[in-house]
């Protein structure tokens, strides 16, 4: 299996390509809209035949592809936009220094700590990068994390890969009460879940791996909740 293709919700698919060299999904986002095809990260270049053949599962190719979004400027979400000649490229400027790809003035490096672009809202997250940002699409409630949050190296939910992933989530709960998130990044970690909850997301998009359907406030106040206590616990000491 090199790549799983599925809908999301209306008019918004994953891209799910598996590679072998990380041990983990490498995901990219399509939204088609009556002017064209959003791109939300787009994988390493040595994956652009994937992003071809899933713009041909819904009828199109990549002439089709307007905007393209990146969470942020590593290789495996920012190599495979070179096949999109005809699109907008967009992403934070703090990026620009070290943007893993070969044509780094195809961007725009305009985006601020947040804003609005055609129908997506950002917001400035951090932490993984300088300039790591989230996008929501309102009118659909989706929320595109990045590798902000993201379930790298992990297998699926053994409900698939869009599903609620009760499993995952808790995981990742698990994670971070174990200290998964170093302490000198937990306070930026956190703020930028607070900056995320600021939106009414019920889909989840992360940069790697499952997509989570339902509760995401829940799941991200949760996170918060075991996050906060970890803080004060170190306040404490
Ligand atoms: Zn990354
Ligand atoms: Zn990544």
């Amino acid at each position: 299996m090199d790549y799983l293709f599925e809908s999301v919700k209306e008019n918004v698919y994953v891209l799910a390509i598996w590679d072998s060299t990380w041990n983990s999904y490498n995901n990219c986002y399509f939204i088609v809209q009556e002017d064209g095809i959003t791109l939300i990260d787009s994988s390493k270049e040595m994956h652009s035949a994937f992003l071809v053949q899933a713009l041909q599962q819904l009828g199109k190719s990549p002439e089709d592809v307007k905007l393209v979004l990146a969470t942020h400027g590593h290789e495996d979400h920012v190599q495979g936009t070179s096949i999109f000649k005809n699109a907008k490229k967009y992403i934070h400027h703090l990026e620009r220094s070290f943007i893993e790809y070969q044509e780094p003035d195809e961007f725009n490096f305009d985006l601020l700590n947040h804003g609005v672009i055609q129908q997506f809202e950002y917001v400035w997250v951090g932490n993984h990068t300088p300039g790591s940002l989230a996008f929501y699409l309102k009118p659909s409630k989706v929320l595109f994390t990045g590798d902000f949050l993201c379930f790298f190296g992990d297998p699926l939910s053994k409900d698939g890969l869009v599903s609620a992933g009760n499993d995952l989530r808790h995981e990742w709960l698990e994670f971070l009460r174990n200290g998964g998130v170093a302490k000198e990044t937990l306070n930026g970690f956190l703020n930028g879940l607070i900056a995320m909850n600021a939106f009414d997301a019920e889909f989840m998009c992360t940069g790697h791996g499952g997509v989570l359907v339902g509760d995401i406030k829940s799941f991200i106040s949760e996170l918060l909740t075991v996050g906060n206590k970890l803080q004060d616990e170190q306040v404490i000491k």
